[in-house]
């Protein structure tokens, strides 16, 4: 079993033996981030709604990097679908001992059109997911002595932005939560920390740039120019980018960096 040779084995990739869990690993940020993630040597599980995604991104790492790869499709707006899938996930390939939460909603609104029913659904996915899904594997790591949890919050964890109201509040909630357990657990071997991208290349962006040109007339050219103005460097950031990041958190290197909530951002905020 992995979890046997992440117990006492120096593998020659740093992640050689870990067992990691990517939530959203099928697609944009969290797809990058499981590739890097298995290119360091583990074994990644990644979890999501769309099957085709997930079993095709997994059966791809398995073949490049030689590690076993698996999948759960799970709603993550549902505990008792996320409590099935660590489970399962365990029994296929041991303990996570590396966690990224990545998945994500954004549902773009005015604030006077923020109901309860919108607020509700962006905290189920992007905030209490992250919380359940660390709950899953908090005590495993703890007893293995060694755990990284990665949250994908955002620039807007960290500051405000129009029309994401609750958006911003659930990244701002990561953060939060991330800040008070990497202190709770830092003599443990566990390190809790976020990455927080700007503007990234996704779905996400695609899906803002049609909602911007359906609902203003904007051009497209026009609306991406305005999103990519945040950024200094007057571009998209690459899911890559993202990805090194949070590759690097996980190395057991990383060991003193717990707390943090990192900018992969180009500059827009310092
Ligand atoms: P994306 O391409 O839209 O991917 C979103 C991912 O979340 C998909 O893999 C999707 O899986 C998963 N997901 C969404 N709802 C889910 C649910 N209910 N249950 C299970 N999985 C669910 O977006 P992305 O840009 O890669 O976003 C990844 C993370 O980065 C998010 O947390 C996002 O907030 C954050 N972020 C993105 C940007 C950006 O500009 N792109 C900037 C800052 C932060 P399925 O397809 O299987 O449903």
């Amino acid at each position: 079993m992995l979890a046997t040779r992440a117990a006492g084995t120096e593998g020659q990739k740093p992640l050689d033996g870990r067992h990691a869990v990517v939530t959203g690993g099928g697609r944009g940020i969290g797809a990058a981030v499981a590739a890097a993630l298995a290119a360091q040597g583990a074994a990644v599980t990644v979890m999501g709604r769309n099957r085709d995604n997930l079993q095709s991104h997994a059966a791809g790492l398995e073949a490049e990097h030689g590690r076993p790869s698996a999948f759960e499709v799970v709603d993550l707006a549902d505990p008792a679908q996320i409590e099935h899938a660590f489970a399962s996930a365990t029994a296929r390939l041991g303990p996570p001992t590396v966690l990224v939460n990545n998945a994500g909603i954004a549902l773009p609104a005015p604030f006077h059109r923020t109901d309860l029913h919108l607020w509700n659904k962006v905290f189920a996915v992007d905030a209490t997911a992250p919380f359940l899904c660390t709950r899953q594997v908090l005590k495993g790591m703890i007893g293995a002595g060694f755990g990284r949890i990665v949250t994908i919050s955002s620039t807007a964890g960290l500051t405000g932005y129009p029309y994401v109201a609750a958006y911003c509040a659930a990244k701002h909630a990561t953060i939060g939560m991330t800040r008070a357990l990497a202190r709770e657990v830092a003599k443990t071997g566990v390190t809790v920390n976020c990455v927080c991208p700007g503007y990234t290349d996704t779905d996400i962006v695609t899906n803002a740039l049609d909602n911007i040109t359906a609902k203003t007339g904007m051009p497209r050219e026009q609306a991406l120019a305005e999103i990519v103005s945040h950024n200094p460097q007057g571009r998209l950031i690459e899911p890559r980018e993202v990805a090194d990041a949070v590759a690097w958190l996980c190395r057991p290197g990383s060991g003193s960096v717990t707390g943090q909530s990192i900018l992969v951002a180009g500059g827009e905020l310092m």
